[in-house]
């Protein structure tokens, strides 16, 4: 088999690679570029590989550097099956929508082009078909794929593939070790070839369990000095958990009755599916009194943008979960505007923030940044939770690649950047698995 790597090999997004079998070829995940412009030219670049040569596309999960080329592959020629577990599929289909919105505001207000158009999205959609955790399906004759739980957000898999005579994996993203909503990862039983992350190859994460702690005692300083407290939201999990982790702080006093905003329209349809879905969730408490685990009496959704401009008027302290996560779009923009600049309030920054994005500017100390061609001096405070990390720590991905059987597999790493993927390397080394490669983009290997 030959395995190329088309994607996610310089950083954490664009995630894409390519299994060439005997009888057919798979894509696995079709991710955008995650940077300071959607319209980049590597998401505006045509795909290079042979689109209508793919058979069928497996996906891991349904984040945008997973999913957000879907409907560019299929504007390219590709009319085979997407597969992917329900949940994914039902997210898949929001998210995409979502970041169309996104990115047709961009082009209004930066004159950029747009990576699809909405025929190619619904055409995309058509294409989707859910398989549950643990049935192995047949993408091409004689290739069984079967996907695992990564514990990486709602749906979130491992895929494994077994054809001629090999398995090779792909982690998709690896979860955080006893996230309070999600199962764990399962364990990895064997394989010859895994293709892992390395986001957080170079760390090990503070543990879970003191993180609801920590969301409080912030959530009260900033409220008590009479601040606005920002919460850069993964409108996809991330949300969904501090929703959580608040719920249960308000229930047990921990947290001031005052004013939460849920202002992102993705996140909450994201809640609903979340509720939805539930089953696939697993949850570390007892029910919520109220019966959903994602509300509280003061929290209020703010789906359209008139009720999210009302927020505008509200002078109390409070607290504004706001999409998007790196700060390079969406309505958190407009609130840094109006609180960046406020020494009374806070960030909160709860997940990976790429190189360039204003919430790795902002992340790093920077004293001003420039939103919408505006200069905004930065006088909040700033503060940084990882063990929100959606993704698993080098200790965690370095015992999930060692397999329950078999020997131990030649591992690439993918979905990091450059100097974490080698510091990572040189971990996997020290406990064992040897043969760990950091493969380039096109890079082609027989495996
Ligand atoms: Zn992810």
């Amino acid at each position: 088999m030959k395995l190329a790597f088309f994607g996610a090999t310089e950083g954490v997004t664009g995630s894409c690679y390519l299994l060439e079998c005997d009888t057919g070829k798979l894509l696995i995940d079709c991710g955008m570029h995650q940077g300071e412009r959607t319209a980049s030219a590597e998401n505006m670049a045509p795909f290079a590989f042979d689109v209508k040569s793919v058979d069928a596309v497996i996906v891991t999960h349904a984040h945008f550097d997973h999913t957000g080329r879907l409907p560019q592959l299929v504007k390219a020629g590709f009319a085979g099956t997407i597969y992917m577990t329900p949940p994914t599929k039902g997210i898949t289909e929001i998210v995409l929508e979502d970041s169309l919105n996104v990115m047709r505001d961009q082009a209004r207000k930066h004159g950029e082009p747009i990576p699809f158009a909405e025929p190619e999205l619904k055409a995309a959609l058509l294409l989707m078909k859910g398989v549950g955790y643990h049935t192995p399906f047949q993408p091409v004759p004689n290739v069984d794929v079967t996907f695992n739980d990564a514990g990486h957000i709602l749906g979130s898999s491992f895929v494994t593939i077994d054809a001629e005579g090999k398995r090779i994996v792909f982690s998709g993203d690896i979860g955080n070790d006893d996230v309070p909503i999600l199962p764990d990862t399962e364990v990895l039983d064997h394989a010859d070839v895994v293709v892992c992350e390395s986001t957080y190859g170079n760390k090990d994460h503070q543990p879970v369990h003191d993180r609801g702690d920590e969301l409080g005692a912030y959530v009260t300083e900033i409220i008590g000095r009479g601040g606005t407290l920002l919460i850069p939201a993964f409108s996809v999990e991330r949300t969904q958990e501090l929703l959580y982790e608040l719920d249960l702080l308000m229930q047990s006093g921990h947290i001031p009755r005052v004013p939460f905003y849920l202002d992102s329209p993705l996140a909450i349809r994201a809640t609903t599916l979340y509720q939805q879905y539930s089953a696939y969730l697993q949850f570390d408490h007892p029910a919520s009194p109220d019966g959903n685990f994602f509300s509280f009496p003061t929290l209020r959704a703010t789906l359209t943008m008139k009720e999210s401009l009302m927020i505008d008027n509200d002078r109390r302290p409070k607290v504004i979960i706001a999409g998007n996560g790196m700060m390079n779009g969406g309505r958190i923009l407009r609130h840094c505007k109006k609180y960046l600049n406020d020494e009374k309030s806070g960030v909160l920054i709860v997940g990976f923030q790429a190189p360039m994005t204003t919430g790795r500017k902002i992340q790093e100390g920077a004293r001003e940044v420039l939103i919408d061609h505006e200069r905004v001096p930065v006088m909040a405070t700033i503060k940084t939770i990882e063990a929100f990390s959606a993704h698993g720590d080098r200790g965690k991905i370095a015992r999930w690649l060692h397999p329950k059987n078999g020997a131990m597999p030649k591992v690439f790493l993918v979905h990091g950047e450059p100097h974490i993927k080698i510091a990572f390397a040189e971990y996997l080394r020290e406990h064992g698995i040897i043969d760990v490669s950091i493969p380039k983009t096109q890079q082609v290997f027989e495996v």
